[in-house]
């Protein structure tokens, strides 16, 4: 095990609140794994404080930060560019600097779709229900587009916003396929980006989760939501939303070092994270 010493590389995440983060001990022990000497420390910082942040960051060498709620859209003015997904989703999760300059990333789209596999799915000409416009179904939207889906039902409660995210997706990928009615077709994926069922209720009623084949839930605590338990209860394949939170650390690892991330040893210090809620 690498030990800290005057070479160590410094990374981190920032937030507000941090303290529950578990990306500091995930993406340590990554870096252990690969014998990279680096850490990866919380960061509690304030809105009227980004810029000043950035700078300090830069005065004492750090390489890269994640950005978790409530900065994903804050940060973006403080940065000196951005990842086309970034640009057209006005939200970063992942930045590194390069060469002096700060570069914003997102990772948690494509982190969702690289899980997906963990469920024996592509997207790729897939028929895909999405429920929820926020933050995540935007970066969820835009992944799977980019990953060759074929058609996108887009439901949300405030209709408004799902048509938004059409528009916007319309305009980026002209050859898919985009509604925001259900129509009652099949879906090969019924995915729910809301944060209904966090706590109780569920977005999708057993009409619509028979419609579907297989069920993806963003949601990681509780593991088995409401959702979740119906579409087992009708024979679904399911998955909660820890394989997204692995793969988009996985991605924003890969970004800063350029290597591999070892994602067995990331998928078990979340295990462990996720058991220490529950205990
Ligand atoms: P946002 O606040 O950006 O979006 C929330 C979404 O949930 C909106 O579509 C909103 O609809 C909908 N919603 C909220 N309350 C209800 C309700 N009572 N009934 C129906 N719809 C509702 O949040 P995020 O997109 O950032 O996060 C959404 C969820 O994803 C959270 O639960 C979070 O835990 C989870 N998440 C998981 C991640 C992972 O790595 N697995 C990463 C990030 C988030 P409306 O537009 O009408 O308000």
């Amino acid at each position: 095990m690498t030990l800290i010493n005057g070479a160590t590389e410094k990374y981190g995440i920032i937030g507000n609140p941090v303290a529950h983060s578990f990306s500091p001990s995930m993406q340590t022990k990554a870096f252990q794994a690969l014998g990279i000497n680096a850490v990866y420390l919380p960061f509690l910082a304030q809105a009227d404080q980004l810029g000043e942040l950035l700078q300090a960051f830069q005065l004492i060498g750090l390489k890269g930060f994640n950005v978790t709620v409530p900065f994903k859209e804050a940060i973006l003015p403080h940065l000196d560019e951005l990842s086309p997904e970034a640009q057209a989703l006005g939200s970063v999760n992942t930045v590194t600097l390069q060469e002096g300059k700060w570069i914003g990333y997102s990772t948690d789209g494509a982190g969702f779709v690289r899980g997906l596999a963990e469920l024996d799915f592509t997207p790729k000409k897939a028929e895909i229900c999405l429920l929820g416009a926020g933050g995540s179904a935007k970066a969820i939207a835009w992944a799977l587009a980019q990953a060759g889906a074929a058609h996108l039902t887009l439901l949300n409660r405030s209709p408004e916003k799902a048509v938004a995210l059409q528009n916007l997706l319309r305009q980026a990928f002209p050859p898919l396929s985009l509604s925001t009615k259900n129509q009652g077709q099949d879906f090969d994926l019924l995915i729910n980006a809301t944060s209904l069922g966090m706590k109780d209720g569920c977005p999708a009623d057993n009409k619509l989760i028979a419609q579907a084949k297989r069920v993806s839930d963003i949601i990681y605590n509780p593991p088995q939501t409401e959702l979740l338990r119906r579409a087992r209860k009708l024979d679904k394949a399911t998955q909660n939303g820890a394989a997204m939170l692995l793969y988009q650390g996985a991605i924003a690892f890969e970004i800063w070092t350029k290597q591999p991330a070892p994602v067995t040893v990331m998928q078990n210090s979340l295990a462990e994270s996720l058991q220490t809620l529950r205990s």
